[in-house]
């Protein structure tokens, strides 16, 4: 029933309740007990029903804990370990605030995401523009994510590895940290282009021009809920969403 190359379901829930009635009425027509009203196929088809489009049908939604323990397991803010940090902190934070799905998020432009004044993070977007907030616990905020990746990109769009590797250490966020808010004190200036926000990261900590493959925010989830220890059955990119957490 789920499309192994996509993990979505390979037919419409309305298709498979066509295929329940007619196969509950052959059974009653010639006096058998109806397969459709087994409690474990009507549980099933509970589950099709429910399955919204683009998600995957038994991606399950990270706890508030887990999501931590995602963030936790975060390589260190040291070179060249940041380079990686600072990008999945941002794919983490971002997809949690925004409930964007991998494409649409890994599609943002720079001039698409920008501080303002609250301080917050505005995401355009459609159908509206999305206004993040600040989160409580610097580390999990997605705003600081923002300012802290746009430390690394703004420099490696500007002069590529060496100059990142040469300015890295003296970067104003290096002073601060995570026990305080970076947001609070830094603004990342507005860059209105047209290149990707979240880029593809070679080895050693060189930032590439192209925008990840949607795929990637899947494996991101389970490179980071393996090392956390966090089960990985049910989780996919969608599991980042908070509209769905207990
Ligand atoms: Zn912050």
């Amino acid at each position: 029933m789920t499309d192994p190359a996509t993990g979505r379901p390979a037919v419409s829930a309305a298709t498979v309740d066509r295929w329940s009635a007619v196969i509950a009425v052959v059974h009653t027509a010639h006096g058998l007990p109806n397969p459709a009203a087994h409690p474990a196929l009507t549980e099933l088809l509970r589950l099709v029903r429910s399955a919204r489009p683009g998600r995957k049908l038994i991606s399950r939604p990270l706890t508030g804990a887990e999501y931590r323990r995602l963030l936790a397991a975060l390589p260190p803010d040291t070179w060249p370990e940041a380079v990686t940090r600072r990008r999945d902190r941002l794919v983490l934070t971002l997809a949690r605030g925004t409930g964007l799905g991998p494409d649409r998020l890994l599609d943002l432009s720079l001039a698409a995401v920008r501080q303002t004044d609250a301080p917050a993070l505005r995401v355009d977007t459609e159908p509206e523009a999305l206004l993040l907030a600040p989160a409580a616990a610097p580390l999990e905020c997605p705003v600081c994510a923002f300012v802290q990746w746009r430390e690394i990109l703004d420099i490696a769009d500007r002069g590529g590895y060496a100059l990142l590797e040469k300015e890295y250490a003296a970067l104003p966020s290096r002073t601060i940290g995570d026990a305080a808010h970076t947001c609070a004190v830094l603004t990342a200036p507005v860059r209105d282009c047209a290149a990707p926000l979240v880029r593809r990261l070679r080895r050693g900590g060189a930032v590439g021009q192209a925008r990840p493959r949607p795929r990637a925010v899947n494996n991101l989830v389970h490179a980071y809920a393996e090392r956390a220890g966090v089960p990985l059955r049910g989780l996919s990119a969608f599991s980042l969403r908070t509209d769905t957490a207990p």
